[in-house]
């Protein structure tokens, strides 16, 4: 046996519970290194002498005859795992491969998030959080990094996984993340998309169109007016008016995302996975619109790795896609077509328990596509407390319930709360079942933030401590979950 193992052996015989993550185990220039809990606590168990145990901070251990160093899960010890062990660090993927977004709000999703694409042919962006998410859970990047790197080393997962800066608006926080280390980016442009001119009348839309300077009007114009543009077996036209529309609507944001590629993108020094998403609009994004932005972003040098267009119907959180399935596919194959064109990948966002659309999703982009989930973890964590801590569950539930009205505040959903069965009606057995009813569904998705920042009189958490004991008590049952339901995405996607 290898004297790593005997340290942990010598601590179990000793009567320290000491639980091994084999996977982990990995060897370089004479050190062995292997991920660890005990008493709830994970550590990285350092074995023999070279360069990764000096650089690696923590405290000498005995365990029976051999010396080791127990080494605790800090942000300096992972920059000196991602130094040594290259594979702990993310990595971009350009646009050869299926990606999926696998945001873990709570830091303790990757590893059943990775167990769930192993083997697979897609790879997983582990780390994804938008700056929302990071104020509702009081994380920040570096933890939602380490949480990610550590989940890879503890895993020996070798097959890659990025981490990408989810939905930022402002060049600080781009900065920021691709500081630290950050390998995707997804360039949220709504700021510098107009929406106001969706409700605006025909003559009011030239009215408009006439102010913008005419070296913006002639530089549009002839490129696209009343010109037969064609890409991938679809003919784009563009009439004064439609012109005059996608102007007005896109070509700031246009001018922004060509902004952010030249001075961030470009300049990185190394490969950035670099979206832009245009979905946060009022309105579904019209094919030729989507095709005006990538021909008018191509012609500039700009290289996308994705776009997140908006859909038509509604893609809300945590349920199963609502509209005109078959209208939606009609929109698919034009919207994966001209991102086909291109070369880059469709992107498709609040993409969690999409059952219905995912099947369509896999053929008409011909297997290459980027799909985000974000909080469907959380919901499946939820559901491991519901089995494991009906108590602790029940307690949730009902506080979800009384504050539901705050979490509106960030989410639009549909949760219609008077149709969720009342508790007192539901015996503790049933209480799972709740994560398969929408409405319920829907309550307890939004309201993560509020549910775990939620304090008692005394500024105690009432909820999180215990919920986070009660989520290390049954790793297992969360990866288990998570196999069982992120694998169903997977398998629909076609992968
Ligand atoms: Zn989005």
């Amino acid at each position: 046996m290898q004297a790593i193992y005997s340290v942990i052996e010598a601590w179990n015989n000793g009567g320290t519970e000491t639980k091994v993550y084999e996977r982990s185990l990995a060897e370089t220039g004479g050190v062995r290194i292997v991920m660890i809990k005990q008493n709830g606590r994970k550590g990285l168990l350092v074995e023999g002498t070279g360069e990764l145990a000096d650089a690696l901070q923590g405290e000498a251990v005995q365990g029976g005859s051999v010396a080791a160093k127990l080494c605790p899960l800090t942000h300096e010890n992972r920059l000196a795992l991602n130094r040594f062990l290259p594979y702990t660090a993310p990595r971009a993927f350009g646009t050869g491969i299926s990606t999926i977004g696998l945001g873990d709000r709570l830091g303790i999703a990757s590893p059943g998030h990775i167990e769930t694409v192993r083997g697979k042919d897609i790879r997983p962006i582990l780390a994804q959080q938008s700056i929302r998410e990071l104020n509702l859970t009081g994380r920040d990047y570096k933890e939602v990094l380490d949480a990610a790197c550590y989940a890879a080393f503890q895993e020996g997962y070798k097959d890659g996984f990025g981490a990408d800066g989810d939905h930022l608006k402002v060049e600080a926080d781009i900065e920021l993340a691709l500081g630290l280390g950050f390998t995707m980016l997804t360039l949220d442009c709504s700021e510098h998309i107009d929406n106001t001119i969706e409700g605006l009348s025909d003559a009011d839309i030239l009215a408009k169109y006439a102010q913008v300077s005419p070296e913006i009007r002639s530089h549009y114009e002839s490129r696209y007016l009343n010109r037969a543009l064609e890409a991938a077996g679809t003919e784009f036209v563009f009439s004064p008016l439609s012109l005059a529309k996608n102007v007005l609507i896109y070509a700031k944001a246009i001018d922004y995302m060509e902004h952010i590629f030249r001075k961030y993108i470009q300049t990185a020094g190394r490969e950035i996975d670099f979206e832009v998403s245009i979905d946060e609009t009022l309105t579904p994004t019209d094919p030729a619109s989507h095709f005006l932005i990538a021909e008018e972003l191509y012609n500039r040098g700009v290289q996308l790795f994705s776009m997140a267009p908006r859909f038509c119907g509604e893609f809300q959180k945590g349920i199963d896609y609502i509209g005109d399935v078959a209208q939606f596919e009609e929109e698919l194959k034009v919207h994966a077509a001209i991102a086909d064109h291109f070369g880059y990948k469709l992107s498709i966002h609040s993409g969690s328990d999409k059952f219905t659309v995912f099947p369509m999703i896999g053929v008409h982009t011909k297997g290459r596509f980027h799909l985000k989930t974000a909080g469907t973890n959380w919901l499946e964590a939820m559901r491991v407390v519901a089995r494991t801590n009906p108590d602790l569950y029940r307690r949730m539930h009902a506080y979800a319930y009384e504050h539901f009205h705050e979490a509106t505040a960030y989410y639009h959903v549909k949760a219609d709360l008077k149709a969720i069965k009342p508790l007192d009606s539901v015996s503790d057995a049933e209480l799972p079942d709740y994560l398969n009813d929408d409405d319920a569904r829907q309550m307890l998705h939004i309201t993560y933030g509020v549910l775990l920042q939620a304090k008692d009189g005394n500024g105690q958490s009432l909820f999180k401590d215990e919920f986070f004991r009660s989520m290390d008590r049954n790793e297992e049952a969360f990866t288990e979950a998570l196999i069982g339901h992120i694998g169903k995405h997977i398998r629909l996607l076609g992968k």
